[in-house]
């Protein structure tokens, strides 16, 4: 079975919350606000609809969170390959301390989490979506899937939800519609017990953000991976559709056996789910310019391999350039991955590779 017992993370309380007189306007923006100050945090309204007093150092940022209302073109989903047909945001940026995060050099200013307010104003963006997608329409392996939107692009979703609640009321949502649809989202955390008895209706994808080992000392702040395990158990126990993204696969120096030991440590999850509904994501470390840089400012010193000579530069569908895991490396990892995924976990779909 998977070891559960090490200590549950205690669940993210900011030490500040800003929040502005439009975001209090909203029940849902109330409501969070409301409990972060029950957990401890200070709250300081706006006197606009401006942030003012956002902290400039790393550190204080992270223990920021501002409650705002998403502006139409920030609530405007957007075409989000090979993921999802759309991509909305619940909220902005994320608690955790990861040496490689996703969001560096994409999201402007200092890493405060933003948390949206005016949640039913996102949700009611997405019904004329529906039926609307290239992934869907184009992907044999995800027809069955209904149009998809994927909310964990700038945050993770359930790091923040003991505050925000936006992902429950959006399971909720998808629940209740009445259409091939799917909300996913992926998450490094494991505070999973508010969502198990949730009215899900199977439409909600659940993804855990896994490593090899050796890759934990990069996740600062986020579970370690037997309690991710433990939460991928418990919410496919519960019906939830569930997902693995392996995510950034690094060539640590004992890649094969660590990654082929973690999906092992998957199937170990799974033993005993009646018929579970599992997908994978598999996708190498890549970084640019920019976010190395940004990277470089939040973790002086970071052991993260990011060193171009061991790199090959390739384009971005923008145009700008990225540094990925060269030809022949990418090839082997490729080979021995799927292999393994395919030995391991013989019911899980993959979607992608990149
Ligand atoms: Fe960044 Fe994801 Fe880690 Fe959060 S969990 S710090 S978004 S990589």
């Amino acid at each position: 079975m998977v070891d559960d017992a090490s200590p549950a993370a205690r669940p993210w309380t900011p030490d500040r919350v800003l929040v502005t007189p439009a975001a209090l306007g909203f029940a849902h923006g109330a409501a969070m606000v409301e409990r972060a100050a029950a957990l401890g945090a200070s709250v300081v309204r706006m006197s606009g609809d401006r942030l003012s007093g956002v902290p400039g150092s790393y550190r204080d940022a992270k223990r920021t969170l501002a409650v705002v209302v998403a502006s139409p073109s920030r609530r405007r989903p957007q075409p989000i390959p090979p993921s999802a047909d759309w991509r909305f945001d619940l909220a902005e940026g994320c608690p955790a301390h990861c040496q490689y995060c996703y969001l560096a050099g994409s999201l402007a200013g200092p890493p405060i989490v933003r948390a949206y307010a005016n949640l039913p104003e996102i949700l009611a963006e997405l019904p004329p979506l529906l039926g609307q997608g290239m992934i869907t329409s184009r992907s044999e392996a995800r027809r069955n899937e209904g149009t998809t939107f994927e909310c964990s692009c700038y945050t993770d979703p359930l790091a923040i939800e003991p505050i925000t609640g936006s992902l429950a009321e959006t399971i909720r949502v998808f629940g209740a519609w009445d259409a091939p649809v799917q909300l996913r989202f992926t998450t490094k955390f494991d505070a999973v017990a508010p969502l198990l008895g949730l009215p899900h209706r199977r439409r909600t994808r659940i993804r855990f953000s896994l490593n090899a080992d050796g890759a934990a000392r990069f996740e600062g702040g986020a579970p370690r991976m037997p309690r991710r395990l433990a939460a991928l158990r418990a919410v496919a126990m519960a019906g939830y559709p569930v997902g693995i993204t392996v995510a950034p696969i690094l060539p640590l120096p004992d890649w094969e056996q660590d990654y082929d030991r973690l999906l092992a440590a998957v199937a170990e999850a799974l033993d005993g789910v009646p018929d579970p509904d599992l997908s994978a994501e598999l996708i190498t470390h890549r970084f640019t310019d920019k976010s190395k840089a940004v990277l470089d400012g939040w973790y002086p010193g970071s052991k993260l391999p990011m060193d171009e000579a061991a790199r090959t530069r390739k384009l971005t569908r923008f145009g700008t350039g990225k540094w990925v895991l060269p030809r022949d490396e990418m090839a082997a990892m490729r080979g021995a991955l799927t292999g393994s995924l395919a030995r391991r976990l013989p019911g899980a779909r993959l979607l992608y590779w990149t």
